[in-house]
């Protein structure tokens, strides 16, 4: 006899209980209580098959991110394909160190380089109306994927006016008179070698959002090189990278005349993030 219910299903699940729950309250288009309040309903075949489905596919490695098309990233739920990066949370360490920045600044004007979902850029916006954001990658697959979540997740009549979302490598695009008080980045900074790269959710994510491709640095040294010519004076740089490369960028970002040069710690106690300030 198949089990019909939730609490069966949930039971019988090979999966850890969190992701089956995710699963089958997506299938259901249920809270997450109604599966304990309902856990005894008889459901439809349907959605059984339906959940059995992506149950097999997440046995098969595909991120739950991409199986439910979701991820919540700073308090806001955020549309995702595998045409982008899953955001991640010690990516709101590098959301929460430019608001900082951002204190004091009215009508702050802020760049968002390799956007991806736009989670950076929306998380940004969101809770800085005012701000002026740009949001920029290369991919045109991620910039629509980036387009709806900000079209849904921003006040389309918030003070900073809607986010300028714009292909581009890196600033290659920008329009020569802009200068931004915040440049912010989550860039590819995998190198191309690392084992990471074939093992867990990163297997089916858009490759060139993980890795330059070489040793993992060239991607932030394009952004480091380029931001003294888009920044205005005493505006701020914030780039992510991996646990071991924070001596690295700041290095990267002393040579190129930065000043306050620092990393912050994600909640693992690595050093997440580094930025500095373009002399006034
Ligand atoms: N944080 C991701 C990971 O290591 C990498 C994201 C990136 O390259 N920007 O899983």
């Amino acid at each position: 006899m198949s089990p019909a219910t939730p609490a069966a299903l949930l039971r019988a699940s090979p999966l850890p209980p969190l992701e089956a729950r995710i699963l089958l309250t997506h299938v259901l288009d249920w809270r997450h209580t109604q599966l304990i309040t309902r856990s005894d309903d008889t459901l439809d075949e349907a959605s059984i098959a339906r959940y059995r489905a992506l149950e097999a596919r997440r046995v098969a490695g595909e991120p739950v991110a991409q199986l439910v098309g979701a991820r919540e990233f700073f308090g806001l739920d955020f549309e995702v394909t595998p045409d982008v990066l899953i955001p991640r949370p010690e990516t709101e360490l590098l959301v929460e160190t430019a608001l900082s920045a951002m204190e004091g600044i009215s009508r702050p004007r802020v760049l968002d380089l390799g956007t991806g979902t736009g989670a950076i850029a929306v998380a940004l916006a969101s809770m800085r109306p005012d701000a002026q954001v740009w949001a920029l990658d290369r991919s045109a697959q991620a910039l629509a994927v980036a387009t709806r979540n900000a079209t849904r997740l921003l006040d389309a009549n918030r003070p900073g006016g809607v986010l300028t979302l714009q292909q581009s490598d890196w600033y290659s695009s920008l329009d020569p008179a802009l200068r931004f008080d915040v440049i912010v980045s989550n860039p590819p900074y995998i190198a191309s070698g690392d084992p990471h790269l074939s093992e867990g959710d990163l297997r089916f994510e858009p490759r060139g959002a993980l890795t330059d491709e070489a040793d993992g640095l060239g991607a932030i040294r394009a952004i480091v090189a380029g931001a003294p010519a888009w920044l205005s004076a005493n505006g701020v740089v914030w780039i992510e990278h991996g646990y071991d490369q924070a001596g690295a960028v700041r290095g990267l970002l002393s040579a190129q005349g930065f000043s306050q040069v620092c990393s912050e710690r994600d909640l693992a106690g690595i050093e997440r993030i580094s930025g500095g300030r373009l002399p006034g």
